[in-house]
Order: structure tokens, then C-alpha cells, then sequence
């Protein structure tokens, strides 16, 4: 019997190697994982979940969290893993939409979660920050010495709900084939070995963190600083033991603002990789100003896993996510024809490749709907791609503002605007005006102490961008609001400001 994923896993992982270190606590060798996760196989097996079934997950972030993970791959069943913000509501949502048969959540949320669990049929079981719980109770009774269940590169190993960014998260079915092919591209593009040690500081239930982090880390047999959550001086403090940082671009931002960045800092380090969100170009040249480091920006997403990386070896440029990875196909296509674009146009980002997920889980039109005759994927996501192959994203489709009959791409009225002295950053929308069908509005971040008005920044825009690109109003905030990913919400800008021009 094989296990498509696990079976790659295992043998890259050895015995007595580091995997995951906790921060002034346990070291959990590759053994101790494999013995873990064989428990916790066996006590999932035990409650009687077979093959197929989902398995959600909603617990803070912890060593035990990430071998359930592993246990849920070996038993063949279904890993699911949920936000921590969401709210009962929302676990209600998600517990009806993908009726796993059991949910783990930590022993404060047991009560709550077990009436919603119990009404669509599932049982729960909990597991706790510090790492006990009744799962791992269960556990402690199994042998270590599971036996996998088979699994084809075909069966499903995750169903991961989006983050949400542009409406309601959608279920993306992913298989065995597609995380391991991921996996071992991005090991290969990145360099990643055994020697390498990560600094772990993103979520476990979205894809950067559980499938590009962790599963990059095992397939290299590499290990990894498993941080809670993200704490500049904490990361500062394990950079001079570490090799490797994945992060969203509010880390770069933070980490910045520390005084104690620079080229000592770094001096052990390797590689510094971006993604989820687009990283300024301020940030990229700001960063390699300090420590002498190009950040790598890769792109990727729930659906797809990674489809472009900046280059190990080659210019890794600012403002870019690099060119298509090895065995995947990315092009760009009319949205209205659906016809391939020649280089430097913008259209819609198609995908293609062994990373692309199967389907919405329980979405067929949808899912219909997002495939091309020919079989790529459509992202949703707007760009380009040079010359030399590098791939630009310039937005999503969903955030095009249309006004007067034309389209304007908001990434590029935000980067005239980022340009402006005083900005710190700024946001572009569409909302709905009575003239033009939509009004493209500016919400602008100052910078500490900065004079800017509406009128200065309406001003300097005069010359460097077309009439109808040109904001009809500028809107001062103190933040813009992100989600936990680091990625502005438009969404929720769209209904704040819904009535701006009524
Ligand atoms: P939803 O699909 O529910 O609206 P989402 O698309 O934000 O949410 P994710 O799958 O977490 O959910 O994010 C993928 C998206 O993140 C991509 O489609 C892209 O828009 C954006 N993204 C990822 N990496 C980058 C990057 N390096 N630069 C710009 N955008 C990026
Ligand atoms: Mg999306």
C-alpha cells in the first residue's frame, strides 16, 4: 500500500534530525513527529473516520497542531483547517458546507462547538495551545506504529477554505499529487535542504503556512522555528540559528521599523521569501538597502498552491513574482475573448499544471465556471508578463473599477498615489457614482506628521495619470483594513464608502 504524499514525506525525514523547535522549549525530531502522528492516526481511526472522511480543525497554532496534520494524511482522511477569528457563526457555516465527521477545537470552544457538530452529525474532540486535549489523550492508548492508508495522488488530502479576500471563502479540494508536486518544485527552486532552518511565524490553516512553509520544510528534511504568531524581536533574536523567513509583506513592513535590522542581523541568513499579498516596492529596495538581501516574491494561491517564483540565481526584481515555476503553465488572456495575449498586455491570469486544485468542494458550476475548454484555470487575478517572462499582477478582476466606459486598473492609481511624499499607502476603488457608472476613490494612509490634503494629492495626480484614471475623491484613514493574511479588504472599503457619491 502507498501513500502518495506521506510516503515522500517520510522518507525525507530522518530519525533522530530536528524538525520542529519550539522557541526556548522542546526540539520534536522527525521520529518523535512520526510517532506522534501515528498515534493520533490510530485514535482518528478509532472514532471510527475512515478514508475521504473531513476532518476540521480549528486550534491555535502548536507542534501537536502541525502533526494532526500529518496524522490526518496518513489515515487518508480529509485535513480541514479553520481560521481561528472565525467566529461560531461562521464554524457553523463551514461545519454544514463541508460535513466533516470530526472537529477539533480547543477545550474552552468544546461545549459551543459540539451543539453546531452535533446537529450536522459530527463528533469533537479538542486540543489545546500548550498541546494536551482529549485527542491526544486518545492517542497516548494507540501504538506508534500505524499502518498508512492508501492514498493515490488523486485522493484528496485537504480541502482549504480561501481567505475571503473578494466574498465568501470557497472550499479548494486539493490532492495528494498536488502538494507533493508543490512541495518538490518549490524545495528545488528555493534550494531548500536539510541544512536550512525556517522561521515559522505564519497561520497553520492557510496554504503559505501549512503547504508552502511546512510542507517545503519536510519534503527537504529540513527543520523549522515554530513561532505563534509573528513578534519582530522575536524573529530578530533567531535569525543569527536560522537560514530561511517566509512571510506576508506586513512582516518585511515590521521587521523594517526595528532599529535592529541590518546586515549583522542577517548574517546567518539565506533566503527571505514573499507572498499572499502584493509586496511594495518600497519595501523590496528598503529591505535590500539594509540587510543586503533581494526579497524573493513568489505568487500562489488556495486554489493553485505556487505558480511563479522571483529566481534563486537570476535578478530578482521588485514589483514582480518572477516567472512561471518548472511544470507549470501561466499565460494571459483577453477576459472578454479568452484569447492569449502577446507580452506586456494585461488580461486575466490563467493556470495551469499538477499544482492546480481539483475543484470547489460541492461547487460544481462554480467550479465549471473557473476552467478553461483547454483546461487552465482562471485566477481572477489581472497581470502581465515581459519579455524576459516575468509576470506582474496587476489586480484582481474583482477589483477593476470601471468608469465611463473605462477600465482602470487601481494598482496603478495606487502606485502614482504610493509615490506622493507623505503617503504611506493607499487603496483604490470603484464605488457606485450616478454619472459614470463608478467613481474611482482614493483611501490614502499618511505618513506620521504628513500635511497631505484632497487637494495636493488631486493635484500632483494632474500630470501623471489620464482623466478618467484620476480619483474623484481622496479619503484620509489611519489604517486599512486587512485581514490576517496582511491583504487590504476592498470589500469592506466598496461598503463603507458605498454611498460616497449618492
Ligand atoms: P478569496 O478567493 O476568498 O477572495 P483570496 O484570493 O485572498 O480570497 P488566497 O487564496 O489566500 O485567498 O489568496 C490568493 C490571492 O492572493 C491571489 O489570487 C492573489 O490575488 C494574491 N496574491 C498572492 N501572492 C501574491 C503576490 N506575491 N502579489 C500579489 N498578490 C498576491
Ligand atoms: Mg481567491
Amino acid at each position: 500500500m502507498s501513500n502518495h504524499l506521506f510516503d515522500a514525506i517520510r522518507s525525507a525525514a530522518s530519525g533522530d534530525t530536528p524538525f520542529i523547535r519550539i522557541n526556548g522549549g522542546r526540539i520534536w525530531t522527525y521520529g518523535d513527529a512520526l510517532d506522534l502522528s501515528g498515534r493520533i492516526a490510530g485514535a482518528i481511526d478509532t472514532l471510527g473516520i475512515r478514508p475521504g472522511d473531513r476532518v476540521a480543525v480549528q486550534v491555535e497554532k502548536s507542534a501537536e497542531a502541525l502533526i494532526l496534520y500529518l496524522a490526518c494524511l496518513r489515515c487518508g482522511a480529509v485535513y480541514l483547517p479553520l481560521n481561528t477569528a472565525y467566529t461560531l457563526a461562521e464554524l457553523d457555516y463551514f461545519i454544514g458546507d463541508a460535513e466533516p465527521r470530526l472537529v477539533v477545537v480547543s477545550s474552552a470552544a468544546r461545549e459551543s462547538v459540539e451543539r453546531i457538530a452535533g446537529s450536522h452529525g459530527a463528533i469533537v474532540e479538542t486540543l489545546d495551545a500548550d498541546g494536551t486535549g482529549s485527542l491526544l489523550d486518545l492517542a497516548r492508548d494507540e501504538p506508534a506504529d500505524f499502518v498508512d492508508a492508501s492514498r493515490s495522488a488523486e485522493d484528496l488530502a485537504a480541502i482549504l477554505y480561501t481567505s475571503g479576500t473578494t466574498g465568501r471563502s470557497k472550499g479548494a479540494m486539493l490532492t495528494h499529487g498536488n502538494l507533493l508536486s508543490n512541495a518538490v518544485t518549490l524545495r528545488g527552486c528555493w534550494r531548500v535542504t536539510a541544512g536550512d532552518r525556517l522561521i515559522h511565524a505564519l497561520p497553520l490553516f492557510h496554504t503559505h503556512g501549512l503547504f508552502v512553509a511546512t510542507n517545503v520544510t519536510l519534503i527537504a528534511g529540513a527543520s523549522m522555528f515554530l513561532l505563534p504568531k509573528f513578534d519582530p524581536d522575536e524573529v530578530l533574536s533567531l535569525m543569527p540559528q536560522a537560514t530561511l523567513l517566509m512571510g506576508v509583506p506586513t512582516f518585511y513592513v515590521r521587521l523594517l521599523q526595528s532599529p535592529r535590522l541590518g546586515r549583522q542581523a542577517v548574517a546567518n541568513m539565506r533566503l527571505f521569501i514573499s507572498g499572499s499579498a502584493p509586496l511594495l516596492a518600497e519595501t523590496h529596495i528598503e529591505f535590500r538597502k539594509r540587510t543586503g538581501h533581494a526579497i524573493l516574491e513568489r505568487y500562489g494561491m488556495t486554489e493553485t498552491n505556487m505558480n511563479t517564483s522571483n529566481p534563486y540565481d537570476g535578478e530578482r526584481i521588485a514589483g514582480t513574482v518572477g516567472f512561471p515555476l518548472p511544470g507549470v503553465t501561466v499565460r494571459v488572456t483577453d477576459p472578454a475573448t479568452g484569447a492569449v495575449l502577446p507580452p506586456d498586455e494585461t488580461g486575466m491570469i490563467e493556470i495551469k499544471g499538477p499544482n492546480v486544485f481539483k475543484g470547489y468542494w460541492r461547487m460544481p458550476e462554480k467550479t465549471a465556471a473557473e476552467f478553461t475548454a483547454d483546461g487552465f484555470f482562471i485566477s481572477g487575478d489581472l497581470g502581465k508578463i515581459d519579455r524576459q517572462g516575468y509576470v506582474r499582477i496587476v489586480g484582481r478582476s474583482k477589483d477593476l473599477v470601471i468608469s465611463g466606459g473605462y477600465n482602470i486598473y487601481p494598482k496603478e492609481v495606487e502606485g502614482e498615489i504610493d509615490q506622493l511624499e507623505g503617503v504611506a499607502e493607499s487603496a483604490v476603488i470603484g464605488v457606485p457614482h450616478p454619472d459614470f457608472g463608478e467613481g474611482v476613490t482614493a483611501i490614502v494612509v499618511r505618513k506620521p506628521d504628513a500635511m497631505l490634503d484632497e487637494m495636493a494629492i488631486l493635484g500632483a495626480l494632474q500630470d501623471r495619470l489620464a482623466r478618467y484614471k484620476q480619483p474623484k475623491r481622496i479619503i484620509f484613514t489611519e489604517n486599512l483594513p486587512r485581514n490576517t493574511m496582511g491583504k487590504v479588504q476592498k470589500n469592506v472599503l466598496r461598503q463603507k464608502y458605498a454611498d460616497l457619491y449618492a
